[in-house]
């Protein structure tokens, strides 16, 4: 995507546009000359030079790569071809929260990179419909750490609250709007509730 950053003049590559020079992108950026380090030369598209500073912090609009958002997570790929089995998933994802300190992403189709994520985890009957089956395989070939079912039971069940991190066997994993939070104390949720706290929780 397009993007307006600020980088330093010595940072400006081909393609970027400058703010103060809008007309024309970089066409080739040269060297800082270390007998001139003060200046460096921007060749534009349109034929014009353009001097910049190396030091100085300049604006330009750049094609940059969205920063994965789901790394962090841990994806959970099961049945979800019926409610009922969608909701049992959903409630396994949960589980997974509480246990595994991640958290949670349900997939609800094909449509998800397995290598995006902290980890995946097949639940029982991963392998019954073409979408998760897909995606568990995919899983596996990318050597991603990928978890059964089972193995998510060995580990205990997770009483320190992911936000303020107290003690507290009420703490729980909160829904999120594809998933579950890691767990939170009851404090923490409605603390999260009444200030609407940005990106820590969505309320259920
Ligand atoms: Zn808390």
């Amino acid at each position: 995507m397009l993007a307006q950053i600020i980088v330093l003049g010595s940072e400006i590559l081909p393609g970027d546009v400058l703010k103060r020079y809008p007309s024309s992108p970089v066409a080739v950026a040269e060297d800082v000359d270390p007998n001139y380090p003060n200046s460096r030369t921007l060749r534009m598209a349109d034929g014009t030079w353009y001097f910049c500073s190396p030091a100085q912090e300049y604006v330009v609009t750049r094609h940059v790569d969205p920063a994965p958002t789901t790394f962090g997570s841990v994806l959970v790929v099961g049945n979800t071809s019926t409610a009922d089995a969608l909701a049992d998933l959903t409630a396994f994802a949960c589980d997974v929260a509480d246990r595994l300190r991640f958290p949670t992403v349900v997939a609800t189709g094909r449509d998800y990179d397995p290598t995006q994520y902290e980890a995946v985890v097949l639940a029982d009957g991963w392998s019954e419909t073409f979408e998760s089956a897909a995606l568990g395989c995919e899983a596996t070939l990318a050597d991603m750490c990928t978890f059964w079912a089972d193995d998510v039971y060995e580990y205990p069940v997770n009483t320190t609250c992911g936000h303020c991190g107290e003690d507290d066997p009420e703490a729980a994993p909160v829904r999120s709007v594809d998933g579950w939070t890691t767990s939170v104390c009851p404090g923490c949720v409605a603390a999260a509730r009444r200030e609407a706290l940005p990106g820590v929780l969505v309320a259920a």
